[in-house]
């Protein structure tokens, strides 16, 4: 078993940590929060009292954070109190420059070093079933398999540094488009007067069938387990598909490609969370679609 320094203990962060424990290993947990601090410690895991002081001694360290430039301040921080040849994992869901930065940094000082987002959700981070899409060389993607596979069921070895986050935001752009497509088509039915549930029965098993319609579906009923009918209580809140749509948009502005769809489903997600539902799961865009009609 591995001695793992854990940082950033937050939504995702605090349960995958608590895998890690449960798995065995020796965790040191840190974060800024001291209540999740709190709750990592009730969860089995050793406190460090800073990030740099949680690293010392570790095989591996995991980092799960906002955003690039935490990313980029905290293993700024930690790599060089890390013993030459350890492995650091990033799973937080940042851009594709500041994910191939952090590589450099790594290998600068001698370290394997892997970007490895996740898909799965909240959910899939407390039942340890999230989806890990890594970027890294051979040797650094081997040694971090089996550390992910105690917090996850599918570990994709997506090409070298920073594919991983390009997967995740291409990902994530498919996600924000179809539950738009998803939501103007059941908008569109209600005014034709044609049943939630007739619809779902036809284009779920036809050629409009997607995820965001047979597994999240955006209306009450279909799909019981769907945030529709729970109020809408996310779930994956909105503000992060505006998170990655805008992740996407950046990279395909540096990368020089365009994706119109792309750009108009962050446009879309901007204004539903400007309107005060960035809380709100990303599935109620429908509502969005819905009172442009009274537009
Ligand atoms: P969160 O805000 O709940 O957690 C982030 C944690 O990082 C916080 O507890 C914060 O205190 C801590 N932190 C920030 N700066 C720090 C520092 N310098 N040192 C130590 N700790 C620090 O966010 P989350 O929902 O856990 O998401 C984490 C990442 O995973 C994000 O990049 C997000 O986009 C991505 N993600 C989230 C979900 C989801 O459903 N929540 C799903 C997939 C991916």
């Amino acid at each position: 078993m591995a001695h793992i320094a854990f940082i950033g203990l937050g939504n995702m962060g605090g349960p995958m940590a608590a895998n890690l424990v449960k798995a065995g290993h020796k965790v040191t947990a840190f974060d800024l929060v001291a209540a999740s601090r709190d709750q990592a410690k009730a969860d089995g895991a050793a406190i460090g009292e800073s990030s740099v002081g949680s690293v010392r001694g570790a095989d591996v360290v995991v980092t799960m954070l906002p955003a690039g430039k935490h990313v980029l301040s905290v293993w700024g921080e930690v790599i060089p109190a890390m013993a030459k040849g350890t492995l650091i994992i990033d799973c937080s869901t940042i851009d594709v420059e500041s994910a191939k930065q952090a590589h450099v940094l790594a290998a600068k000082h001698g370290m394997l070093s892997v970007d490895a987002p996740v898909s799965g959700g909240t959910g899939g981070a407390k039942g340890a079933t999230l989806t890990f899409m890594c970027g890294g060389d051979d040797k650094s993607f081997a040694a971090a398999k089996p550390v992910l596979e105690n917090m996850g069921k599918k570990i994709v070895h997506c090409g070298g540094a920073g594919a991983g986050q390009a997967a995740k935001i291409c990902n994530n752009m498919i996600l924000g488009i179809s539950m738009i497509g998803v939501g103007e088509a059941f908008a569109l039915a209600e005014k034709l007067g044609l049943s939630h549930q007739a619809l779902f029965d036809v284009a779920s098993t036809s050629s409009g069938q997607c995820w965001a319609l047979t597994s999240y579906c955006p209306v009450p009923g279909p799909v019981p387990t769907s945030p529709a009918n729970n109020g809408y209580k996310p779930g994956f809140a909105s503000n992060l598909m505006v998170k990655d749509l805008t992740l996407a948009q950046d990279a395909a502005n540096a990368a020089g490609a365009v994706t119109p769809l792309g750009k108009h489903a962050q446009e879309i997600y901007k204004a539903f969370d400007a309107a005060g539902n960035g809380g709100v799961d990303f599935s109620g865009i429908i509502q969005h679609v819905r009172s442009l009609a009274g537009k």
